[in-house]
């Protein structure tokens, strides 16, 4: 279990803050006093911080695993508080029974995961030996995510190239950093760079490139109605982008897989 870091910026033995009645987290005295709720206690300390906390960012800093259980707690009582809105009978339905409760722990353990948990461990090893492999890497990685606007699942394909750096990461990480960056409310222009921005933070290489394809639910089961609509979206980094036969090399790898396996 992760262990919870105090926030530097708000010391906790400040006499301003105390700790919230069987939490981690410290919120100002007269929060606590008012029994104040858990997400509002750490919405107020990323305000206090400037930390931005939008749909796509992750907010790990924030809250300890243990606040976890508490939050999807406040949120189960709020989609209780949808579906009655919604005229659905929660009592009686037997479908609808426990459904606040398994939407709450969907949002925090599945669908915006990467919201709430730290980057996953990618340890980089040295690719420093004369007979260094000094080609291009494309993975290939499965997305799953969700749109901002509709919270309606997003799927598809990452490709994610790479010009070998002095540092390489484990084939199976460009898979979890992208699935991590994905987990969240995302828009897939966004996410394209946050995958190429952590691949880049991850493996200390300045050439890196990420070609996303995807279906979006929020065009096929609403508005447009669209089946067979998808979106494409590039960040080029480096030589892919300013080197045509290095462009060009992605382009023809992603067409290679794709009539290897296609999806
Ligand atoms: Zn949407």
């Amino acid at each position: 279990m992760r262990e919870f870091k105090p926030d530097p910026v708000i010391h906790p033995h400040d006499e301003e803050f105390v700790p919230l009645e069987g939490q981690t987290l410290y919120v100002k005295k007269e929060n606590a006093a008012q029994g104040k709720y858990l997400s509002t206690a750490i919405r107020d300390r990323m305000r206090e911080d400037g930390k931005r906390f939008w749909a796509g960012d992750n907010i790990s800093d924030y809250l300890a695993d243990s606040d976890k259980e508490q939050l999807i707690n406040e949120a189960t009582a709020a989609f209780e508080q949808v579906l009655d809105t919604l005229l659905i009978d929660r009592e009686n339905d037997p479908n609808s029974r426990g459904t606040a409760r398994r939407l709450a722990k969907m949002y925090f353990t599945e669908i915006m995961e990467g919201r709430y948990e730290p980057a996953p461990d990618a340890t980089a090893f040295p690719n420093d030996s004369d007979d260094r492999y000094e080609g291009m890497l494309v993975v290939r990685s499965e997305l799953r995510s969700m749109c901002s606007h509709h919270h309606q699942p997003v799927s598809g394909v990452a490709y994610i190239g790479i010009l070998a750096a002095n540092k390489l990461i484990g084939l199976s990480k460009y898979t979890r950093i992208a699935q991590w960056c994905s987990r969240r409310g995302t828009l897939q222009e966004e996410l394209c760079n946050d995958i190429a921005r952590e691949i880049m933070k991850a493996t200390g290489a300045e050439d890196v490139a990420v070609y996303i394809q995807a279906i979006h639910g929020c065009c096929e089961n609403r508005g447009i109605m669209a089946h067979s609509s998808l979106t494409q979206t590039t960040v080029l980094k480096g030589a892919f982008q300013t080197d045509q036969s290095t462009k060009k090399e992605f382009f023809d790898n992603i067409k290679l897989q794709q009539e290897f396996a296609p999806r």
